[in-house]
């Protein structure tokens, strides 16, 4: 059913989480109607709190696994636990969420007629290969280890976007995301970046898996938001898979030692195991996004960490 209005209607799964709360913020400032859509697996009301009394804003208790009837013109599919720890918390449950919520997801992009965006990971690369990772490369990921869940059922949840553009038509948007931090991340999902700012402002030692000489590249959740905003803006048929991130890469050692001095803790350095399966290095190509949509991460590590850094202070320590 086509609406009544001019505004558009934007179904965010996930929306209640990290980068969806961000995402509907966004949406709704550029005058649309969003319609969140969220079980609390890993997010919260929290989160999108401060959007609750906007009449343009609407959330729903759903889980993505279960088929969804609404009417809607665009389709951000972010709904999936997305750190370690929360995603092998159940593990088939983490890959119903991919696999079964795109599969929803698509089937009622399909009925709509809807543009339909995918947030997808750099995790469908596993541990590569091939460095700095470009989207033509198809991933060196072990299909048994613990990370599976997560990683294989983000790729079938791809399989399945292209398949339903090939065999239905579909207007699809896949984006590759790179590791991105910031403002409403989880305290205690044992991501890197939050467990370095929490054990810096509590003064605990900062933990290091392995000898810290690992790298990833971290992109600043307002860079990564514009990202999303712009790919899923190209012409219909510019399917991707794009990769979105920010090529700047560090190593665990480097990013402890930007927050300590930004946190001014006086937190040591404690080195722990490695986790199994953990990659060894990660950085995304994103000559593709500069050169389609003229993208690129404006923020900084540490302008970005120093916000994030803030967020945390004022959330959790005053
Ligand atoms: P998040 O955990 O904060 O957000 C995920 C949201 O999905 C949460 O609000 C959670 O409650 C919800 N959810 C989980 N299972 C659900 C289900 N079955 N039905 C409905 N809702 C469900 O994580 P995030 O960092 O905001 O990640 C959002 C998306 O981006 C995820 O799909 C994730 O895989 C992807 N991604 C994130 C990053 C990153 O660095 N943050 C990197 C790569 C990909
Ligand atoms: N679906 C949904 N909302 C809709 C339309 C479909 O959740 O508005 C679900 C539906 O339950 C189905 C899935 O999406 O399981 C895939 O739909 P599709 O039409 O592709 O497949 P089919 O219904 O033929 O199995
Ligand atoms: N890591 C670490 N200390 C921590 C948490 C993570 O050294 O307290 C390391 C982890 O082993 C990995 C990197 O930081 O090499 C990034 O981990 P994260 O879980 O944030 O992201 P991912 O591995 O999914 O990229």
């Amino acid at each position: 059913m086509p609406a009544l209005t001019n505004r558009k209607r934007v179904l965010v799964t996930g929306g209640a989480g990290f980068l969806g709360s961000h995402l509907c913020e966004r949406l709704l400032a550029a005058g649309n109607d969003v319609l969140c859509v969220d079980n609390f697996f890993t997010g919260s009301r929290d989160n999108v709190l401060h959007l609750l009394d906007n009449p343009h804003f609407e959330l729903m208790r759903h889980d993505v696994t279960f088929p969804l009837y609404v009417e809607v013109d665009e389709i951000y599919n972010l709904a999936c636990p997305a750190s370690p720890i929360h995603y092998q918390h159940d593990p088939v449950q983490t890959t119903k969420t991919s696999v079964h919520g795109a599969i929803n997801m698509l089937g009622l992009a399909k009925r709509v007629g809807a543009r339909i965006m995918q947030a997808s990971t750099s995790e469908v690369y596993g541990d590569p290969a091939v460095h700095p990772q470009p989207e033509e490369y198809w991933g060196n990921v072990n299909t048994i280890g613990p990370r599976a869940c997560y990683d294989e059922g983000k790729r079938c949840a791809e399989t399945l976007f292209f398949d339903y553009h090939r065999q239905h038509k579909l207007d699809i948007k896949v984006i590759r995301i790179f590791n991105t931090y910031g403002p409403r991340m989880h305290p205690n999902d044992g991501r890197v970046v939050s467990n370095f700012i929490i054990q810096a402002l509590k003064g605990e030692p900062i933990t290091i898996y392995g000898d810290g000489q690992q790298t990833r590249s971290f992109c600043y959740v307002d860079d990564l938001i514009e990202g999303f905003l712009r790919f899923v803006d190209t012409p219909a048929g510019v399917t991707g898979p794009i990769n979105l991130g920010n090529p700047g890469e560090f190593t665990m050692l480097e990013l402890a030692e930007k927050v300590i001095r930004l946190t001014g803790s006086a937190s040591t350095i404690e080195h722990m195991p490695l986790p199994q399966d953990d990659p060894k290095q990660r950085r995304p190509d994103i000559a593709k996004a500069r050169a389609l949509m003229q993208w690129e991460p404006a923020v900084p590590l540490d302008e970005g960490l120093d916000r994030t850094i803030a967020y945390f202070r004022g959330r959790f320590f005053s």
